[in-house]
């Protein structure tokens, strides 16, 4: 190849020029080909386009035979050309046909070639596409010469990305921009939402390719990256406690690549190439997201959401846009897609319009997690490239059930899933006509299903659901979506929005139960710890921290005068921690009496039975508290020695096993020789099974997420509870080697028609 004097630059131009000109998209192509051979004095150029059945088809060639354009095809994979798109990497050959992977096609007459280069067409790290030129002579191209070509594959990616080429393909066969794709996730909320793709942070997409000027244009580059580098100096040099810990982590690495040589090598050397500045951030992190695709090394590809990060930042200095004016409009049914996302931000959207969420990242107790719950949206996680792969509109379905996400699914993918979101439907209906039933079994006996709740978005279920009244009020969620500790005026303003909008129902809050995998950012007390969940948290960190739980504790008993306010420890271990905080607690009451507060017209404390160590002391429990609840995820956790966000051993123990179940009926009987009310409010409560056999062994009392409701009241009402309760007295007294009842439960259950 001679080295032109324009190069690529006269190459753009041209092509710019065909792209404004009006013609038939087979016959752009093919004066595009023709332009890139001639430009770099190549026999051959050839346009390979990736088809939704992972083939790649010739569209365009000059040089090769022109009868092999729309017939020749390669696997992905599959020679040279199926090698390049399936890496998403360059190869630069002086002898192709020595190459392994070399695999000849007849009908191209392309064995007069030796050398050889090809590269991805790539758009957003997916690739297209593959683009070749091809020597007789055996020679090594440069490296500014696969830049070159590369800069070209950019242009064509937009093409394709367009639609341009549509009209090319034919019937029933796609482009791969159009395949559907199934990804498996972990399922992280529940409930099925069919909708459209928004993407939360949405790329920008750059429409103005070609520069008029390459040092003007180097200029602007050099001028956004040094107001980028600023802006994060700016950042970590502020003494914000919202940039402590993790964020500060970040904002180090966004530093450390903003000054990377080879990053800015690149983005230098395609606005040399002739693109604009914006395009040069767009094709270089493009052909990085492709790369890093098939890394599975969890560090790097977290750096590369890094980088991702930082060319988004950088693209919005050059085009002068604030996050703000990339808002656009949310579609009615959409169904956002993020790498990541703070609680905040998901409150953000409007509620009504949300039918589902994708996450890249997110573990089944991240805030965010906790909030989708909260507000009913079908969420899964862990779905890694989901972000990579959809583009804005696309049409999208997620399964919260079994952690599917079907993007741009196909026809009768999309008729099933309709179909079971009528279903779903048809059992919503039913279970809203329980709701204002009374909740007694068959036989008569009445049960007392209340819900739980931690955000005032919870609030609208209590009635939409039913429940008695709130079992357990997870205080500490509103420290989590903050960004600062709430003020006092905050917490006591949100609290009296619980109880008004309980109306009379019970409210039972529990105190800060932070700590452990609960951690807030903004948190200067906690330090990293070998095994939080053992660590100092919940009633433990409050006790050592006095300020924390008066403030809580004052702003309880102002929201609460005139009512009664139930008040519950979590994570205690001994007898002894409830004496403490009821002293801290008596002072607030003490306090406030003296400066004529309106108090509470009642105070009843309760304490959660989470830790095993108070097993062993029921009794004085009992006589402790007014009230108790067993927390079962985390007496399960600590009992079997089971990380309950541990995914890989979730399985693992059954908590309807015998002696887990053994143990729960010593803490109800325990309950009722002392006269304390005991009540669970763990996730064993919100499955009709499990919730059936609490009732079985003696609990009359029992707190779930508001979905849970409608299912456990069907169950309730179709049981005979005495019939029950003999059942599982026989089950719990003798088992063999397999500990778990579910089977029996089962067929109990079907027995006596009792929908589970
Ligand atoms: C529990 O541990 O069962 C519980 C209800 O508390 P949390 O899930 O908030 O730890
Ligand atoms: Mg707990």
């Amino acid at each position: 190849m001679r080295e032109t004097a324009a190069g690529p630059r006269v190459l753009l131009r041209r092509l710019r020029e065909m792209m404004a000109e009006a013609m038939e998209p087979q016959e752009r192509l093919d004066r595009i080909v023709r332009e890139i051979a001639q430009n770099m004095v190549a026999e051959v150029c050839s346009l390979y386009i990736l088809r939704a059945d992972s083939i790649l088809e010739l569209y365009a060639t000059e040089g090769l035979n022109p009868t092999a354009v729309h017939l020749a095809q390669l696997r992905l994979g599959q020679g040279l050309v199926g090698s390049i798109a399936a890496s998403a990497r360059p190869l630069n050959l002086s002898d192709a046909q020595k190459h392994p992977a070399f695999a000849y096609l007849p009908e191209t007459g392309e064995e007069a070639y030796h050398s050889f280069l090809g590269v991805p067409v790539l758009r957003a790290g997916r690739t297209l596409g593959v683009l070749v030129v091809q020597n007789r002579t055996q020679r090594h191209y440069r490296e500014d010469e696969e830049e070159a070509l590369e800069t070209v594959a950019m242009v064509i990616a937009e093409m394709i990305a367009t639609g341009d080429l549509a009209r090319l393909t034919r019937p029933g066969i796609e482009l791969d921009l159009s395949r559907s794709v199934s990804m498996k996730g972990l399922p992280f909320n529940e409930g099925v939402g069919l909708g459209h793709v928004v993407l939360h942070e949405p790329r920008i997409v750059v429409t103005n390719l070609f520069n008029e000027d390459s040092d003007q244009e180097m200029e602007r580059l050099d001028a956004a990256l040094s107001s980028l580098r600023l802006s994060i100096d700016d950042m970590l040099s502020r003494r914000d406690v919202a940039f402590e810990g993790e964020h500060r982590a970040v904002l180090e690495a966004y530093r450390m690549f903003a000054n990377d040589r080879g990053w800015v090598r690149r983005l230098e050397e395609a606005v040399r190439n002739g693109l604009t500045a914006e395009a040069a951030v767009e094709k270089v992190q493009s052909d990085m997201r492709a790369r890093m695709l098939h890394m599975t090394d969890p560090y790097l590809r977290e750096r590369m959401s890094d980088f991702d990060d930082l060319a988004n930042r950088l693209l919005r200095q050059l085009m002068g846009r604030g996050p703000d004016a990339l808002a656009e409009a949310v579609p009615k049914d959409a169904i956002l897609v993020a790498r990541s996302m703070g609680a905040a931000e998901l409150l953000d959207y409007p509620r009504e319009r949300l039918r589902g969420l994708v996450l890249e990242d997110g573990a089944p107790t991240s805030h965010i997690v906790i909030v989708a719950r909260a507000i009913g949206v079908p969420t899964v996680g862990q779905v890694k490239g989901a972000v990579s792969m959809s583009e804005n509109g696309d049409a999208v379905i997620v399964d919260g059930e079994d952690g599917q996400v079907h993007l741009r699914p196909q026809a009768d993918i999309e008729t099933a899933y309709a179909e079971k979101v009528r279903f779903r439907a048809r059992r919503q209906k039913l279970y809203r006509e329980l709701r204002d039933k009374p909740s007694q079994t068959k036989d008569g006996v009445p049960v007392e299903l209340l819900m739980n709740a931690g955000l005032a978005v919870d609030l609208p279920q209590l009635a939409q659901s039913g429940a008695a009244g709130i079992g357990l009020f997870r205080t500490e969620l509103q420290f989590m979506v903050a960004s600062t500790f709430p003020r006092v005026e905050a917490q006591e303003g949100l609290y009296r929005e619980v109880l008004d909008a309980a109306a009379g129902k019970p409210v039972t809050f529990r105190t800060i139960d932070i700590g452990g995998d609960k951690v807030l950012p903004y948190f200067k007390g906690a330090q990293h710890e070998e095994n939080p969940a053992l660590g100092w948290r919940a009633i433990r960190l409050t006790l050592d921290r006095p300020a924390l739980l008066r403030t809580q504790v004052r702003a309880l008993l102002k929201a609460a005068g005139g009512r009664e306010l139930k008040l519950m420890l979590p994570m205690v271990t001994e007898v002894d921690e409830i004496r403490q905080a009821r002293a801290i607690i008596d002072r607030e009451v003490r306090h406030l009496s003296r400066f004529a507060h309106h108090l509470p017209t009642s105070l009843k404390l309760g304490a959660m039975i989470e830790v095993p160590s108070l097993l062993w002391q029921l009794e004085e429990l009992m006589q402790a508290v007014d009230f108790v609840s067993v927390g079962s995820n985390d007496l399960f956790q600590f009992v079997t020695a089971t990380d309950r966000g541990n995914t890989r051993i979730a399985e693992r123990f059954d908590p309807l096993g015998v002696p887990f179940l053994r143990l729960l009926r010593q803490i109800a009987q325990a309950g009722q020789a002392a006269h304390t009310p005991v009540t669970l409010c763990g996730e064993l409560a919100g499955r009709p099974i499990s919730a059936m056999a609490l009732l079985g062994i003696g609990y009359r009392s029992i707190s779930m997420a508001p979905a849970s409701i409608g299912p456990v009241k069907a169950m309730v009402c179709e049981l005979p509870l005495e019939a029950l309760m003999e059942r599982m007295e026989e089950a719990l007294a003798n088992h063999g080697a397999k500990t778990d009842i579910r089977a029996e439960l089962t067929a109990f259950a079907r027995e006596h028609d009792i929908p589970l």
